[in-house]
């Protein structure tokens, strides 16, 4: 087990592999999921211009200081100015404008009452609180001044950065170009969806189905290349097409078989091995190559849950070095353990699937009662991997451990 590389390493050598990739320019709309490629810049001040927080009354403190519900300061209306309106009527002493919220401040006026602590009567306002001066005013660049940075290059776009392109009038924006990724699962049992089971030995393949999802959900540009069987001639030509694709994904092939022909091909295809299996439990056969022009090979186990795992662990964060991201790996945070953990083989890192959820001041983590890397149900039944570190064979109920999230 000596010669088994452990994670770090793997991680060292591939993400000194992966490059981000060239940038491509797109509709802020369609940044959705993307990497930001450039800083972005607020375009004015914001707010532009000092505006009501409140509906209410636009007025100055002098003249409602010490006001209360017995003895209120009394003001006459001289006019009102809704959001968007131009005409601004001067306050004076002793008056007040109606006033809506976003409405520009007229001048004279350094405080704004909400309604509710007003009375009108005539074309008298009666205010019955006092409030501090300045209140209810949003002032202009309060929140960010024109020229600065509101979103920081390498920032993954969600809705509400996709908000702040549209708030300081970006209609394009630079973003990094998607990966694009081929999926291939091998094997001569495996089945597409929906074909029809001719022999009881077949089995569904979920692998590719899975990985075009997980890929696409990091960012990824995914493409179905299908199903090959353990022929080494048909899969040196499925094989072959890595060459069109920024990375390629294989899964099943690369353990001790001797079907298992992927970890020779791909030295056939020109693709530089960098490691082969890992000191992790599942995944522990995965392979990853570097081939011409920096294009990344990825030979994933068969078994789907080692095939999860060695996506999480490995090809997520090369997806999202590739498009230029800022976080590349997955969340990982301290849990307290719920129940004691036991193995016998502790040579290797486990990364078991697990329960974590909040409650009252800290994570809680619950192991899957089922840890075999044929048992897909443990990963849609978890939302966690709980990290079981090399030469532990048990950990107790109440003790802390690293969790990484997928879910
Ligand atoms: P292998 O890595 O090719 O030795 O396969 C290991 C195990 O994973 C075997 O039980 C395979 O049948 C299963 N397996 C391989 N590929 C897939 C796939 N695409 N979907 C589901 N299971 C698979
Ligand atoms: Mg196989």
């Amino acid at each position: 087990m000596k010669d088994l590389m452990p994670l770090e390493e793997a991680l060292r050598i591939l993400l000194e592999s992966v490059k981000p990739l060239s940038w491509e320019r797109v509709f802020i709309k369609d940044a959705l999921g993307r990497v930001l490629a450039e800083d972005i810049l607020s375009d004015t001040d914001k707010p532009l211009f000092d505006n009501s927080a409140m509906d209410g009354y636009a007025l100055r403190f002098e003249d409602i200081e010490g006001a209360t519900e017995e003895t209120p300061a009394k003001l006459k209306l001289v006019g009102e100015v809704s959001a968007g309106g131009e005409e601004l009527p001067e306050v004076k002493r002793g008056t007040a404008v109606k006033i809506f919220t976003g409405a520009p401040i007229p001048p004279g006026a350094d405080t704004v009452v909400p309604v509710e602590f007003t009375e009108l009567k005539d074309d008298t306002v009666l205010i019955k609180r006092t409030f501090k001066k300045g209140a209810n005013i949003r002032l202009k660049g309060e929140d960010v001044k024109k020229g600065e940075v509101v979103l920081k290059k390498g920032s993954l776009v969600r809705g509400y950065e996709v908000g702040m392109l549209s708030f300081v009038n970006r209609t394009t924006v630079k973003v990094y170009r998607r990966p694009r990724v081929a999926i291939l699962s091998t094997g001569d049992e495996l089945l597409e969806v929906g074909e029809p089971q001719v022999k009881p030995s077949q089995i569904r393949s979920s692998n590719h189905h899975m990985l075009y999802a997980l890929v696409q959900s990091a960012g990824g540009e995914a493409h179905q290349i299908g199903i090959a069987p353990d022929d080494p001639e048909e899969l040196l030509k499925v094989m072959a097409f890595s060459r069109d694709y920024d990375v390629f994904i294989t899964t099943g092939g690369v353990s001790m078989g001797e079907k298992d022909y992927v970890q020779y091909l791909v030295e056939d295809l020109g693709v530089e091995v960098k490691f082969h299996k890992l000191r992790i439990k599942p995944a522990k056969p995965v392979l990853f190559g570097v081939g011409q022009g920096g294009k990344l090979f990825f030979g994933l186990p068969g078994n789907p849950v080692s095939c999860a795992v060695a996506f999480d662990l490995l090809v997520y964060p090369a997806l999202k070095l590739m498009q230029g991201s800022k976080d590349i790996f997955r969340q990982k945070v301290k849990a307290t353990l719920v129940k004691d953990f036991s193995r016998r083989d502790a040579k290797r890192r486990e990364f078991a699937r697990a329960r974590v959820w909040f409650e009252e001041d800290s994570y809680l983590c619950e192991p899957h009662p089922k840890q075999q890397s044929h048992m897909l149900t443990s990963v849609v039944e978890s939302n966690a991997y709980m990290i079981v570190p090399e030469g532990v064979n048990e950990i107790k109920s109440g003790e802390k451990v690293e969790v990484i999230l997928y879910g």
